[in-house]
């Protein structure tokens, strides 16, 4: 079976985690800060702040801006569900908006969404691409807007040669699917000291110095061990996402002009870093999404729908007065995606595999 998505690691990992292992030191050690610093340098950042997961990152980062109740948050309604979530812990209300071509948030609609609650704009890179981020930069300035960067499918995606988590606050995820992982663990990046020093507190029981807190805190600390990981994952990242790039090109060469078939689309100033390679089957295509997805199945190609609805729709959000809106963008997107794997671990004869395969089925 060729796996939607497949961690890839190298050996010298394994004697990293058996260091930390037989250090004893297993957590609050030299390994994260370590890690902080190279993740921080990688991204162009003064501060990169570990934490234990991508949701965590969206917390802290909405909860070290002073974002509660009462505040508004525009972001995007085609995106994992834990973007909202994180909105919803910190008791601020999402305002759902329609995205673009891109996968991404559409500007125009950002703007139209603005009130005076208004206090954030937290795109979403889905899939590895970012959002028109000049755009949204003009709109966060004139209307002094924080800027929260969903980028936990987004290591290394640029924007004009910036990257991703340069452009406000950074929050990235670790999970095992993502482009680099530690198994579970996530980075908040920013330049502001403040927002850094604030978040550290927050992630260690909101502690100021020993045994002095000064507000309520959580344990949302990154393991020594899933550093350690990390710091591997990061020194190989470009080259895994060269390979992302390589599986990309060769599916956009393979796969066009199949009837009802669109393929992934590179907007302008971006460098795409493939988390997912996302089809798009039009009513025209030979089969129904589900009849696509089978077929792939039954020749031992992994697929997924990311996702198979916008936020708004699922049952325990739904009764909310934030969610009720209809996007059209999101709700036709939801029902025409699927994505096939282009992780590095695909071999020639992988992606040669998935190009008949996917020919074939079309017919
Ligand atoms: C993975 C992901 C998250 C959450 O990250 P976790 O590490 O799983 O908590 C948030 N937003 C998006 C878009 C993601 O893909």
């Amino acid at each position: 079976m060729i796996r939607i998505s497949q961690p890839a690691f190298l050996e010298d990992t394994a004697e990293s985690v058996l260091a930390v292992l037989r250090s004893g030191q297993l957590a609050q050690g030299t390994v994260v800060r370590e890690f902080e610093n190279a993740f921080a340098r990688y991204v162009g950042v003064r501060h990169a702040v570990a934490c234990n997961s991508g949701t965590s990152a969206l917390f802290l980062a909405l909860l070290a801006h002073g974002i509660g109740p009462g505040d508004e948050v525009i972001t995007s309604a085609f995106t994992f569900i834990a973007t909202i979530n994180a909105i919803l812990y910190v008791g601020a209300t999402p305002r759902l908006v329609d995205v673009d071509g891109s996968f991404n948030l559409d500007p125009a609609q950002v703007q139209a969404a603005i009130t005076p609650n208004t206090k954030a704009v937290l795109p979403v890179y889905l899939y590895g691409q970012m959002a028109e981020m000049a755009e949204l930069d003009d709109i966060a300035h004139r209307h002094n807007l924080v800027i929260i960067e969903d980028a936990c499918q987004a290591h290394g995606a640029a924007y004009d040669g910036k990257f991703a988590g340069t452009f406000g606050s950074g929050c990235f995820s670790f999970y095992a699917t993502k482009n680099m992982t530690t198994g579970e663990g996530g980075m908040l990046t920013t330049n502001e000291d403040e927002i850094a020093d604030r978040a550290r507190r927050l992630l260690n029981h909101g502690m100021q110095k020993r045994y002095q807190y000064r507000e309520l805190g959580y344990n949302l600390r990154l393991t020594e061990i899933a550093a350690a990981i990390g710091i591997k994952q990061l020194a190989r990242l470009d080259a895994m996402n060269r390979l992302r790039q390589e599986n990309a090109r060769y599916f956009d060469d393979h796969l066009i002009n199949i009837r009802g078939l669109v393929l992934p689309r590179v907007l302008p100033r971006r460098t795409h870093v493939y988390h997912q390679y996302t089809l798009r089957l039009l009513p025209e295509f030979a089969l129904t999404r589900a009849q696509f997805i089978n077929a792939l199945d039954a020749c031992g190609i992994g697929s997924a729908i990311y996702y198979p609805q916008p936020v708004y729709e699922y049952p325990y959000l739904r009764d909310n007065a934030w969610a009720r809106v209809r996007l059209t963008e999101a709700e036709m997107l939801s029902q025409q995606v699927v994505s096939i794997p282009a992780h590095p671990a695909l071999d020639s004869g992988d992606r040669e595999k998935i190009v008949e395969t996917i020919r074939a089925i079309a017919g």
